[in-house]
C-alpha cells in the first residue's frame, strides 16, 4: 500500500468579494476549488485530469480553472474525484436519528442512500420532515412500501389475499406516499405480509406509482425454489405499466441455481430487448441476510422434508450464522450446525426447534446462499448498479464494507471491469436506476455531492467479526457542497438532505397491448 498523499487547502486572499453568477463559474460566496485531480464524471468515461468548482451546494464549474480570490483549493494531484455515490438499496436509515454522521456511508464516498426497501417504507411525509429538522450528512430518498400499507390496511388478518375493497385502501395509502416524494412502491415479496398478495394486487398498487411518474423496486417473491417465475412477474409489471423496474439485491440464491448467472443475463437481456425497463442492483458478498422464517416460503416451519431441503439446497447448516435472537442472546455469533452440537441434535431439528419458540421466525440470521462466481459475473451486468443492503450494526459486512469492496477487491485486485464502469455503476447508472436527477454526474449545476479516493488504496475492512470496521481509501466527502468527512473521520456537518421525487408529468411511453412486517427486512 502506498503511502497517503497529503493534500492542502489553501484560503486565496481570504475576504475579497468575487461577483457574477453560477453559470459563469465565477461565484460569488467564497467557493472550493479542488485542483488537479484524475476526474471520473460518472459517465463511465476515463478519468480527465481537471479542476471542479464548489459554489453553494453545486458544482460551478469543471475545466482548467484558474483560482479566484476568497476561494478555497484542495490540492488533488494524485487522487481521483467522482460522484458521491449512491446506495440504490439501504437500511441504514436504522438509527441515523440517533448517529447523523452516517459514518458507515461517508467512510466508503456514499452520499445518498435510498431506503424504504423490501415493502418497508412508510409515512414519508414524516421522514422528510424530521430529516428536514434534524438533518444527517447523507442525502435520503425512499420508496413507499407495500408490506407496511399492507399491514396497515388488513392488521393481523394478513395472511390471505386481499378484497377489492382494501385494494382501494391500499392505493389511497400509495397514492399519499407517491404525493409525499416516494421514488416510487417497493415489495418484499417473500416476507410477511406482502407474501400472501396476488399478483393482481402488486400489479393494482404499481399502476399507482407509474401513474404518479413513479417506479417498481422489488425484493421478489423468490430469490430460491421459484426464481425464474418471480423474475416473470416483475418483468411482467415493467411491461404491462411500461413503468421502470428493479431487481432489488439480484441473486441466485440457491446451490441448485449456481452457476446460472449467464442464463440469467439473457433473460434480463432480452427483456429489455423487448423494451422492458429492467435493471437491478447488487452488493458483493455470498452471504445475504434476513431472518429464519425466510428459508420457508409455505410457512411450514415444523415439516420436516422441508428443512431437510431448506438445509440441502438453500443454505447449509454450516453457512447458516445468528445475527440476533431474542430467546438465544447466547447463539449470536454461532452457526446453525455449531448450535446443533450445543443442544445435542441435529441441524435439521434444531431448526425446527428454533422456529416453534416464540420469535423462532424472526431470529436474525446470515447466510451464505450465494456462489462468488455468480456475483461476479452478475456485477458486470451493465444495467446493474452497486447497492449495500447494509446497516451500521450486526455481523454482516455489507453496511460499511460494499462500495470499497467493489473498488478495491473487485476492480483493482480481479479487474472484474474497469474503475470507470465501476464508478458509473455508483453514480449515474445508480441515479438513472431510481429516478434521481441532477445527481450522479460531475457536471455544472449538478449538485456537489463528491468523493475524493486513492484508487490504489480504496479497500473495505469489514468482515465478518468485524462488521463495523471502516474502509480505507476515501480523503473526502462533499454533501450539497460540504465536507461530511475528512481525514478518515466524520467532520460533524450534516448537510444532507431529504431527496423527494420529482413531480414531472409523467412521460407517454410505448404501450405493450397492454406493521406486521418481519422485523429483519433485508436479504
Ligand atoms: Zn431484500
Amino acid at each position: 500500500m502506498r503511502a497517503l498523499r497529503p493534500w492542502t487547502t489553501i484560503l486565496v486572499l481570504a475576504g475579497m468579494t468575487i461577483g457574477a453568477g453560477r453559470t459563469t463559474g465565477q461565484p460569488s460566496a467564497p467557493s472550493t476549488l479542488i485542483r488537479h485531480a484524475q476526474v471520473l464524471d460518472g459517465s463511465g468515461g476515463p478519468a480527465r485530469r481537471d479542476d471542479v468548482r464548489v459554489a453553494g451546494d453545486r458544482i460551478a464549474a469543471v475545466g482548467q480553472l484558474a483560482p479566484v480570490a476568497g476561494e478555497r483549493i484542495v490540492e488533488a494531484e494524485g487522487l481521483t474525484l467522482a460522484p458521491g455515490f449512491i446506495d440504490t438499496h439501504s437500511h441504514h436509515d436504522r438509527g441515523l436519528d440517533a448517529a447523523r454522521d452516517a459514518v458507515a456511508m461517508i467512510s466508503q464516498g456514499v452520499t445518498t442512500i435510498v431506503v424504504g426497501q423490501d415493502g418497508g417504507g412508510t409515512n414519508l411525509a414524516a421522514l422528510f420532515a424530521r430529516l428536514e429538522s434534524q438533518p444527517v450528512s447523507v442525502n435520503v430518498a425512499s420508496y413507499a412500501g407495500h408490506g407496511s400499507i399492507r399491514g396497515r390496511v388488513m392488521g393481523q388478518d394478513f395472511a390471505r389475499q386481499a378484497t377489492p375493497d382494501e385494494i382501494e385502501r391500499m392505493k389511497g395509502l400509495v397514492q399519499t406516499e407517491m404525493d409525499a416524494g416516494a421514488l416510487g412502491l417497493s415489495t418484499g415479496l417473500e416476507y410477511d405480509p406482502g407474501i400472501y398478495s396476488a399478483p393482481e394486487e402488486v400489479l393494482a398498487l404499481a399502476k399507482v406509482a407509474a401513474d404518479a411518474g413513479g417506479r417498481y423496486i422489488s425484493h421478489m417473491r423468490s430469490e430460491d425454489r421459484w426464481f425464474w417465475e418471480a423474475l416473470d412477474e416483475l418483468i411482467a409489471i415493467g411491461r404491462t405499466h411500461a413503468m421502470p423496474v428493479q431487481v432489488s439485491h439480484l441473486k441466485l440464491g440457491m446451490h441448485d441455481l449456481w452457476g446460472e448467472a449467464e442464463k440469467l443475463i439473457g433473460v434480463l437481456d432480452r427483456a429489455r430487448a423487448r423494451g422492458v425497463q429492467l435493471t437491478a442492483d447488487i452488493y458483493p458478498y455470498t452471504h445475504w441476510q434476513s431472518n429464519l422464517g425466510v428459508l420457508y416460503p409455505k410457512r411450514n416451519f415444523s415439516d420436516e422434508k422441508e428443512t431437510e431441503f431448506v438445509l440441502g439446497h438453500v443454505s447449509l447448516a454450516e453457512g447458516i450464522i445468528f445475527n440476533s435472537f431474542r430467546a438465544h442472546p447466547e447463539y449470536v455469533g454461532k452457526t446453525l450446525a455449531e448450535v446443533a452440537k450445543v443442544t445435542g441434535t441435529t441441524p435439521a431439528k434444531t431448526l425446527m426447534a428454533l422456529l416453534a419458540e416464540p420469535g423462532g421466525p424472526s431470529a436474525g440470521i446470515v447466510a451464505q446462499g450465494m456462489a462468488d462466481a455468480d456475483v461476479e459475473r452478475l456485477m458486470q451486468w451493465p444495467y446493474g448498479n452497486v447497492c449495500s443492503d447494509g446497516t451500521s450494526t450486526g455481523l454482516h459486512p455489507r453496511g460499511f464494507g460494499s462500495f470499497a469492496k467493489v473498488i478495491g477487491p473487485y476492480v483493482r485486485d480481479r479487474k472484474l471491469f474497469s474503475l470507470q464502469e465501476a464508478v458509473r455503476k455508483m453514480t449515474s447508472l445508480a441515479a438513472a436506476n431510481v429516478g434521481l436527477p441532477n445527481r450522479g454526474r460531475i457536471a455544472p449545476d449538478n449538485f456537489a455531492d463528491l468523493v475524493l479516493f486513492d484508487p490504489a488504496v480504496v479497500a473495505d475492512r469489514a468482515d465478518f467479526g468485524k462488521a463495523q470496521a471502516q474502509a480505507v481509501g476515501v480523503h473526502t466527502v462533499w454533501v450539497n457542497g460540504q465536507v461530511v468527512f475528512q481525514d478518515g473521520k466524520p467532520t460533524g456537518v450534516y448537510s444532507g438532505r431529504p431527496l423527494r421525487r420529482e413531480k414531472a408529468p409523467r412521460v407517454p411511453a410505448v404501450a405493450f397491448v397492454r406493521d406486521p412486517v418481519s422485523s429483519v427486512v433485508t436479504r
